[in-house]
């Protein structure tokens, strides 16, 4: 039997924990304090973002030389990890903006990446990914809206939703996919376009009122007759879904750092909580029913961050890791759910009220199984992966 030797090395690089720890620094000191505001007012905060661009958080795997700082996506996810545990919103707006960016660095010409992936990898415009429709979600390969070639120019029909950032005013392109005609197995040919806002026919719609994650704003997009010049397609004609899925892999690692981030929030604010409430005479961390909990809410953040890195390591060094991002994906955001739920537990009463973070937490951890592709698709691809 040829002996199979197993390297496990869970070590950050010096450039990775520097970043974990200016990210969690930045994060408990300038995001936490104004996150309550923040969900109260439903104020997207332009003067943090602008901060974290200047720390670079954005453009943190991408090359040097279309402004990213050339680092991994251990560093990234680990950074997503510490800004969602002070709020999730901007968590999720960093893995949203450097999906696109992603998709142009993998996708895109060095003219598009110049023009559109610099500004995004160094966080002065961020960019949205405009995927879902009315009647195309899980089933993306079914979408109606259409882009067509007319005297050299694309025109762009059709309406999209659930589109993060989009209405953000530091937002500038979407990427958008739309159908441009049927393959001989009458299969929709779907291409994927970027689109810079404020492009004629191109219409941001109404903001959708989440029920958490108020600061980030969700909105519709339409298209009539929106006209874009013919090189502004990206990647390869008739690929443009499979480029979408690809970006979206690397995106569910992103999601599964936003849910352990949360998580995160949700332990430290329950631990501090049940050592400090006294019920029976006794701080409520003394009953076992409570301190079972916070044991296990810690189990399941310890997994949830071994998978996430693991999938990030794997995609680091150009390993496969379909499985591994969709199941980070789905456990982590699974177990968050719970976890935000035991917190409100942990925390009573007081638990439900907004003065205590936790409600927050509870209202956002929901998401986190809905989007980039919801635990049941997550359990289709893992099941094709086996
Ligand atoms: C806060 C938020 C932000 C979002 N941001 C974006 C964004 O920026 N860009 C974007 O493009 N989209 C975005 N979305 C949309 C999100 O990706 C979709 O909601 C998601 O893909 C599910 O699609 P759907 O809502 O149409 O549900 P559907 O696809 O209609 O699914 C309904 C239910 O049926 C289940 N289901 C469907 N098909 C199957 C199947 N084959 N087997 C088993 N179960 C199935 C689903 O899992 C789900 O439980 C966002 C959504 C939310 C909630």
């Amino acid at each position: 039997m040829i002996p199979r030797k197993l390297e496990v090395d869970f070590e950050l690089s010096e450039e990775e924990r520097m970043i974990r720890d200016m990210s969690r620094e930045f994060a408990s000191e300038v995001i936490a304090p104004r996150a309550e505001d923040m969900e109260k007012t439903g104020d997207y905060p332009y003067d943090i973002m602008g901060k974290m661009a200047d720390l670079g958080m954005m453009g943190i795997p991408f090359p040097e030389e279309f402004g990213g700082s050339g680092g991994s996506w251990v560093g990234m996810t680990l950074c997503i990890e510490e800004i969602s545990r002070a709020d999730v919103g901007l968590g999720i707006v960093l893995d949203v903006t450097t999906l696109c960016a992603h998709e142009i660095d993998v996708f895109g010409t060095e003219e598009q990446k110049r023009r559109w992936l610099t500004p995004l990898a160094k966080g002065t415009e961020i960019g949205a990914f405009a995927l879902t429709e009315p009647d195309a979600g899980s089933d993306a390969a079914s979408i109606n809206c259409t882009a067509t070639l007319d005297n050299d120019e694309w025109v762009i029909n059709g309406t999209k939703q659930f589109v993060t950032v989009i209405g953000l005013d530091n937002c500038s392109i979407a990427i958008v996919a739309a159908v441009s005609g049927k393959n001989k197995r009458g299969k929709s040919i779907i291409n994927t376009f970027v689109v810079p806002k404020g492009t004629p026919g191109f219409t941001v719609g109404r903001k959708y009122n989440k029920i958490g994650m108020h600061s980030l704003s969700t909105n519709e997009l339409a298209f009539e007759n929106c006209r874009l010049p013919r090189d502004y397609m990206l990647g390869e004609e008739g690929r443009g879904l499979a480029q979408h899925l690809a970006a979206l892999q690397t995106g569910r690692i992103c999601i599964g750092a936003c849910s352990v981030g949360l998580a995160q929030a949700c332990l430290s604010a329950s631990l501090a909580y049940a050592r400090q409430r006294i019920q029976f005479g006794r701080p409520i961390i003394d009953f076992e029913a409570v301190s079972f909990k916070l044991a296990d809410m810690a189990v399941a953040i310890e997994l949830g961050r071994l998978m996430y890195l693991k999938a990030a390591w794997l995609k680091d060094n150009n390993l496969p890791h379909a499985f591994e991002a969709s199941a980070a994906k789905l456990y982590a955001s699974e177990a968050v759910e719970r976890i935000a739920s035991d917190a409100v537990q942990i925390h009573g009463g007081y638990g439900y009220m907004s003065e205590y973070p936790v409600s927050r937490y509870y209202k956002a951890a929901k998401a986190l199984q809905l989007v980039e592709g919801t635990s049941e698709v997550q359990r289709i691809v893992i099941t094709r992966s086996l």
